[in-house]
């Protein structure tokens, strides 16, 4: 019906255990299409660590009030069994960018990643689709995605949400004790610190404040730290354009993985 009457659909894909970050897109997607659809679907395929699978939190009555309240027209949540009924995996080649960071520390990740999401574009059909930049690699890898597929959905990035101390909000954060809660919130500090050395001194001096500083840190431990070309995530090595550079972080906080970045020129100099 709502196809009839040819409004635009906007889709929003998420994992659940929704929060402000989620919601922020569920509002982009309200304010320029006429209808919204959001998906629930914990992705098997994009978890390289099953035990990181099997506490992901689910809290889908919370979720669907949520969805109401803000709006949001039709939610997609289907079971594992309906999205994978036999065991292709995808054969797109997202590209280098797929290789690098996450892709490297995550194998398997974004196959699995533009697997689900190929899928959902195939049943939703949406015109715009809305992510975070939270995932920032992951809006890079959605756009070769469309791009290799022919597909005209066209992807919209949308800014980071933070909680008040600055951590990114993210569903994981839930799974944090107190006092891994309270070393998390260094994560955004130690990025707006390495982003404000690197220009004045270099990459190399930002990299290895992040890395002692993390060490220091008890309970953390530094999956990656780079600072890239934003549009391909290969590292940047030059001082020249580090204005418009991106710093990228992964870390562990106890068991829990934490990911993050920051524009350089997003810090004040
Ligand atoms: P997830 O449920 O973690 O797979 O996330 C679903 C979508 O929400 C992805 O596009 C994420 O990038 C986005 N998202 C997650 N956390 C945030 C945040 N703090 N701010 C903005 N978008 C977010």
């Amino acid at each position: 019906m709502q196809r009839g009457q040819a409004k635009t659909v906007g889709f929003v894909p998420t994992m659940g255990a929704l929060h402000l970050g989620h919601l922020s897109l569920i509002a982009r997607s309200r304010a320029e299409c006429g209808v919204t659809v959001c998906s629930i679907f914990v992705n098997p395929t994009q978890f390289n660590d099953p035990a990181d699978l099997a506490r992901y939190p689910r809290t889908p009555e919370k979720d669907q009030d949520l969805l109401e309240k803000a709006g949001c027209d039709a939610l997609f949540s289907p079971e594992v069994s309906e999205m994978y009924p036999d065991n292709t995996i995808s054969n797109v080649h997202l590209g280098k960018v797929a290789t690098l960071l996450e892709g490297a520390h995550r194998p398997g990740h974004f196959e699995g990643v533009a697997q689900i999401v190929g899928k959902f574009f195939t049943i939703i059909q949406p015109e715009r689709a809305y992510f975070g930049s939270k995932d920032y690699q992951q809006v890079l890898v959605i756009r070769s995605l469309v791009e290799q597929t022919r597909s005209t959905v066209e992807v919209v990035a949308c800014p980071i949400i933070r909680e008040s101390d600055g951590l990114a909000m993210s569903s994981r954060n839930a799974l944090l004790s107190e006092r891994e809660r309270e070393i998390a919130s260094l994560v955004p500090q130690l990025l707006t610190a390495a982003a404000s050395i690197a220009p004045r001194e270099s990459i190399k001096a930002a990299k290895k404040m992040v890395s002692e500083k993390v060490n220091e840190i008890p309970g953390m431990k530094l999956d990656y730290f780079e600072v890239c070309d934003p549009a391909t995530l290969e590292p940047v090595t030059e001082k020249n354009g580090l204005g418009g550079a991106i710093a990228l972080i992964a870390v562990y906080v106890g068991k829990i993985r934490l990911i993050d970045n920051r524009r350089l020129r997003d810090v004040a100099q």
